[in-house]
């Protein structure tokens, strides 16, 4: 007999950045379209699963792994990088640091893990929070610093306005698709 439904893909996307940044939110953007402004500091790794449905012909479930409150404990990564298809960095475009920092998530990334045939995680960087108004890190520098990294893209996004949530997870689909 026939299968019924369309066919159906699992991928693994960890989202990883610095505290604070808009990890949590963005998720929750992306997956129930909400923005609350306050989370609580959860401790362990929360799951949410967003499904789409891709050309009509296929279902795709992200699994999106959100570190919550672990970013200090770089010890955890190791288990919470296992056997992902895809990733997010995010830094908030408001928080210089968060910018440097996101150089040592893509080298812990790297180091602790790569895809079955060895090569890198396909990466996107993203630069959160971009309704606010001071920001601290020019375009120009990101454009440079994600096409030296090694990042496969990278947007301006604002989990709170709901600003480029859907096209840059929908870019990271398209690469990890590619990879199949
Ligand atoms: P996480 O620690 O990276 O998970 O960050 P959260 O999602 O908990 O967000 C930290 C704070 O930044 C919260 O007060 C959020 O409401 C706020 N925040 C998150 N995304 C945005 C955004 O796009 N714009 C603005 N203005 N604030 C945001
Ligand atoms: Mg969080």
């Amino acid at each position: 007999p026939r299968k019924r439904g369309l066919p159906e893909k699992l991928f693994k996307v960890i989202i990883i950045g610095d505290p604070t940044v808009g990890k949590t939110s963005f998720i929750q953007r992306y997956v129930q379209n909400s923005f609350a402004r306050d989370y609580k500091g959860t401790v362990g790794v929360d799951f949410a699963l967003k499904v789409l449905h891709w050309y009509d012909s296929q279902v795709i479930k992200l699994q999106l792994w959100d570190i919550a409150g672990q970013e200090r404990f770089t010890w955890m990564t190791r288990v919470y990088y296992k056997d992902a298809h895809g990733c997010v960095i995010m830094f908030d475009l408001s928080n210089k640091n968060s910018f440097e920092n996101t150089l040592k998530w893509k080298k812990d990334l790297d180091s602790k893990c790569s895809l079955a045939d060895g090569s890198p995680v396909p990466c996107m960087l993203l630069a959160n929070k971009c309704d606010l108004q001071d920001r601290k890190i020019d375009m120009t520098e990101i454009e440079k610093f994600h096409k030296d990294n090694n990042f496969i893209g990278w947007t301006e996004t604002s989990a709170k306005e709901g600003l480029m949530v859907n096209d840059s997870m929908r870019f990271l689909v398209e690469v990890m698709m590619q990879n199949e």
